[in-house]
């Protein structure tokens, strides 16, 4: 009797693994493609403070946008086989300090890029502000990848505190008054003024370093690379350099919005250049 209901079970198994090896093509072929990605962000802690990237769009870098003909010429070659060599991106970086919620660099917003770029906003709703939170907003400099996304194209103003509340727009010289624990940290060559943000937390550092690098596949193995956007080049050779030398011999987590996103990482000395150390994705928010 038992044998038999074990037969008949085992025919059934049998019929039902054969309707199942005849079906999968057809189910695989009918599932939708999904076309929609994650959230443009990327959170993590560094010591107390809370950093969340925030991606405002892709890019790719001309060819045209690098100096010297010899580098051009050798980027072209090199395309041929390596077509995302000059792969970038732009992006801010949302500071929440438990006393200030700070935005470093304000993305391209809709100026520029046919649609491409302009999705910082949209970003920082998805990682849980408004950009009416936004108590201070820090500009490395005044390029408009940088500072785009500060106003709409009809003229209103997107994160509405420092705007309102702190007078609108202030220069300085000096980091003391503007945020606890920060230092500024004068990046010359790119522009005048270009400056990047040094933050301590529980001895942990997080340096945003603007437009230090525009293509890293190229300046990091080449520091020497300079790009048209410049103001200096010579300078910003100068800067990159010795900045790059300093940040591979110490523990700081580097951030550059026009590096791959999240753009958030290390730097190791490699040969004549550098590698880069991205941060690793986990869902982990305590070190251990
Ligand atoms: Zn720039
Ligand atoms: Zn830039």
């Amino acid at each position: 009797m038992l044998k038999r209901t074990w037969m008949r079970l085992a025919a059934a198994l049998l019929a039902a693994i054969a309707n199942f090896v005849t079906v999968p093509n057809a189910a695989l072929a009918a599932a939708p493609l999904h076309h929609d990605q994650a959230p443009g962000f990327y959170r993590l802690k560094v010591g107390d403070l809370e950093v969340t990237a925030l991606f405002d769009g892709p890019g790719v870098f001309d060819v045209n946008w690098l100096n010297g003909e010899k580098t051009k010429d050798g980027v072209l070659k090199a395309l041929h086989d390596d077509p995302h060599l000059l792969d970038v991106a732009d992006a801010g970086y949302l500071v929440n300090t438990g006393k200030q919620l700070i935005l470093v660099d304000a993305g391209s917003g809709t100026w520029f890029g046919g649609g491409k770029f302009g999705h910082l906003v949209s970003n920082l709703r998805s990682a849980g502000y408004t950009p009416e939170e936004v108590d201070l907003v820090l500009v490395t400099h005044l390029h408009s990848d940088h500072i785009g996304g500060l106003t709409t194209q009809d003229g209103k103003i997107v994160f509405a505190a420092p705007y309102i509340k702190a007078g609108k727009w202030h220069t300085f010289s000096d980091s003391r008054q503007i945020v606890d624990g920060m230092q500024i940290v004068p990046l010359r060559g790119h522009t005048p003024g270009h400056t990047g943000y040094e933050l301590s937390s529980q001895g942990k550092n997080i340096l945003f370093w603007g437009d230090v690098m525009h293509v890293q596949r190229l300046q990091l193995p080449d520091p020497k690379v300079t790009v048209v956007f410049d103001v200096d080049p010579t300078a910003a050779a100068v800067t990159r350099d010795q900045l790059l030398r300093k940040l591979a011999s110490e523990d700081v987590l580097i951030v550059g919005p026009h590096l791959l996103f999240p753009g958030l990482g290390r730097l190791h000395k490699e040969g004549g250049g550098y590698r880069w150390a991205p941060v690793a994705f986990t869902d982990q928010w305590e070190e251990k």
